[in-house]
């Protein structure tokens, strides 16, 4: 091991919910979407011209950033796309708070976090979610950088726009990123629009959750032209093509059906809204969701995780300080949260 770099040694890489390859689960542990890709994608990929393989996709990703623009009523000069919103944020993280202090982030959020905040050198101010899990908009101010979930991840809970606003104009000296991975389950509004008046606010978004895509890995950025140049910079820096022919062709058909895209969210939103109230019945504590899944209290919780596990139930558990009583369970089919379901009358 001796030819890692001191940095490399140290690192701690982020840790993915199980990928089972074996067949019969109801998973609900990494948050997918239980419906297929709209089949214009499909169609639109069975359509696509294979012998453009042979040359380099379009680096800036122009076809799928101009129909990103049309969909949230943007400049395509103010759309980044990456290959994941991972690696849009990886980039977003050496542009704009790579070994900077006072970067301002809750204490529970995504958990990648963490792991960018040691391999680019930020010394993150780590703020806690108030008593309620909630995130707590008053606490964000002054900062060279702020980065978090709305609706955050694992809690699913959510901020308003106001309250958006509100820390955008209070870090004023630092990139205010905003990660909306569950935006489009939520009840609150998408802060796209404050990316026109504000400079500093970078909004990120995967196609992973709400558009079935995530073996596909399509991320974007939504943002003012000084962001979005930087994010530019960092990609001709590290990769020029991150996004392939397919990808590009794929993504462009699912944002582009928005029917399709309303439908499945809202059935993902009822079937969520059916779950939580089953489970409250049950007499279980769930936060409320904004997102594609749940954040349950759970007391032990870990034989709780076996016991789904045992059944073929594969939820999300985290034996961390503050969610270690929790479990996280992705809304899947009606069909699947009733398995679910009788597994937790079970326990
Ligand atoms: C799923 C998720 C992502 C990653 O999305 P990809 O585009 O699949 O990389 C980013 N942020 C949060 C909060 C997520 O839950």
């Amino acid at each position: 091991m001796n030819y890692l770099t001191e940095k490399a040694k140290k690192l701690t890489p982020y840790v993915a919910g199980l990928q089972p390859r074996d067949p019969g689960w109801i998973k609900l542990n990494t948050n997918e979407n239980p419906y297929p890709p709209s089949p214009k994608v499909t169609e639109a990929l069975a359509n696509a011209d294979f012998n453009s393989l042979r040359l380099y996709p379009d680096g800036d990703s122009g076809g799928l950033s101009g129909a990103i623009a049309k969909t949230f009523g943007v400049g395509k000069e103010n759309v980044f796309c990456g290959n994941s919103s991972d690696e849009v944020l990886a980039l977003a993280y050496q542009a704009f708070l790579s070994g900077k202090d006072n970067v301002l982030t809750p204490d529970i959020s995504y958990g990648f976090y963490p792991v960018w905040n040691e391999m680019y050198d930020v010394s993150a101010k780590i703020l806690p979610l108030d008593d309620n899990y909630a995130i707590n908009a008053d606490d964000y101010r002054d900062g060279n950088g702020v980065i978090f979930a709305n609706p955050n991840a694992p809690t699913g809970m959510a901020l308003t726009l106001a309250e958006i606003e509100r820390i955008t104009r209070n870090n004023p000296n630092g990139a205010v990123i905003i990660d909306e991975a569950y935006m489009d389950f939520a009840q609150v509004e998408n802060a796209v629009s404050l990316t026109k008046k504000y400079e500093n606010l970078l909004i990120a978004r995967t196609f992973s959750k709400s558009h079935s895509l995530a073996g596909l890995r399509v991320g974007f950025a939504v943002g003012s032209k000084a962001l979005i140049g930087g994010l530019q910079r960092m990609k001709d820096a590290f990769n020029s093509y991150p996004l392939d022919m397919l990808a590009q062709i794929g993504a462009k058909a699912a944002i582009l059906d928005v029917e399709y895209w309303n439908m499945t969210r809202n059935k993902i939103i009822a079937t969520r809204n059916k779950t939580t109230e089953e489970l409250r019945k049950l007499g279980y504590t769930v936060l409320d969701s904004h997102a594609n899944f749940l954040f349950m209290r759970a007391e032990n919780a870990k034989k709780f995780y076996e016991h789904l596990a045992a059944n073929k139930v594969l939820v999300r558990y985290w034996d961390k300080p503050r969610i270690n009583g929790f479990l996280r369970v992705t809304v899947g089919t009606d069909a699947e949260m009733e398995g679910f379901l009788q597994c937790v009358k079970r326990f």
